[in-house]
């Protein structure tokens, strides 16, 4: 009999290296697939690589009848916002499409361990804060719309097969891994942090406020921040919950904190010491003026303790990884 392996669809990600990385560290096999669409080769932290295409059914044949699979992880998505309103079908096509052909895979091979990344974007715009995940699903954006369109599928399946899952819905995942060897890497940046932190690094001249005429108190969106491997941990403890029998199960993750994004760049420029230059903007289409979790659940049913609730050390973690980035692309 094979070693049981865990596959990580989407590792060579942002959060899915970070993944890897951790199941590696707890002693797990891990066998990544990829498309490299927006993932890089050089983070993924070791494991098995299979470059494809999570849509792809001759690559999940022939991964599900060549290993022993105890269970999928999903971070194979398309997650920004903006880019989904402008182009809805291409998120429909990788993020439901593409996942309906990988659930259809999982069953045909009896694989029935699912962990999927959803995002605090299925709720909309919250009718109450901090947000339960008994709050209402009615996402402003495609993006969200695709997230509570697979989980709707998960229960189904669950319902007709039998198949365990646990959904995973993210606030604003940030900061790098405390190693310093990955972090955040996106080929077209549009999230905060990033952004604010290569202003820092002199890798930009300023950084956008995107609206400030929200009804906030200082009129800019307000986020909860939560450290990636505070989420990396949160899946290591649904896994184990899944492999000993567990039920299927939605979470929140955040850090039931809401930091302005005026805020976000007052502690930036504390962390790195530098000016941050600021333009106001308008909005962009399909942001809720304000997300905070309530992470309850997941602490009461799994256990789980977020080491990094204070976002100035996310910052100062994500910080480390954008200066070394920075140096290799002077270098470079
Ligand atoms: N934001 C901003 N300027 C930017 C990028 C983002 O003001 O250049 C704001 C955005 O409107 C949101 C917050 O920062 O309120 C976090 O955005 P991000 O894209 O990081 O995450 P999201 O909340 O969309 O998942």
């Amino acid at each position: 009999m094979k070693n049981e392996s865990i596959l990580v669809v989407g590792g060579a990600g942002y959060i899915g290296s970070h993944m890897v990385k951790d199941l590696l560290d707890a002693g797990h096999d891990v066998i990544t697939l990829d498309d490299l669409s927006t993932g890089h080769r050089d983070l993924l932290p070791g494991g098995t690589f299979v470059e494809g295409d999570l849509g792809d059914k001759e690559i999940l044949n022939r991964l599900f009848s060549s290993h022993n699979i105890s269970a999928v992880m999903h971070f194979a998505a398309f997650s920004i916002v903006g880019e989904s309103v402008e182009n809805p079908l291409k998120y429909y096509r990788n993020n439901l499409a593409a996942t309906t052909a990988l659930l259809s895979a999982m069953i045909q091979h009896r694989v029935k361990r699912f962990i999927f990344s959803s995002t605090a974007a299925v709720y909309g715009e919250p009718m109450e804060i901090p947000i339960t995940e008994n709050h209402p699903c009615n996402p402003t954006n495609p993006y969200g719309a695709t997230k509570i369109a697979v989980e709707r599928m998960l229960y189904d399946c669950d319902s007709s097969y039998g198949f365990k899952y646990i959904s995973l819905r993210y606030f604003n995942a940030s900061g790098a891994d405390e190693s310093g060897t990955i972090g955040e890497r996106h080929t077209q940046e549009t999230h905060l942090i990033p952004l604010v932190l290569k202003v820092a690094t002199g890798e930009r001249e300023n950084i956008s406020i995107l609206g400030t005429d929200y009804p906030t108190p200082d009129g800019t969106c307000i986020r909860d921040y939560i450290h990636v491997s505070d989420l990396t941990q949160a899946h290591l403890l649904a896994l184990k919950s899944l492999l000993s029998g567990g039920e299927s199960a939605v979470y929140n993750l955040g850090n039931n904190h809401g930091y302005s994004v005026r805020e976000v760049v007052e502690l930036a420029k504390k962390v790195t010491g530098k000016n941050i230059p600021v333009l106001e903007a308008d909005r962009r289409p399909g942001d809720p003026a304000k997300l905070i979790a309530s992470s309850e659940k997941i602490k009461t049913s799994l256990g789980w303790k977020p080491k990094y609730e204070n976002l100035e050390t996310i910052i100062e973690t994500a910080w480390v990884w954008h200066q070394k980035e920075a140096a290799n692309s002077n270098m470079s």
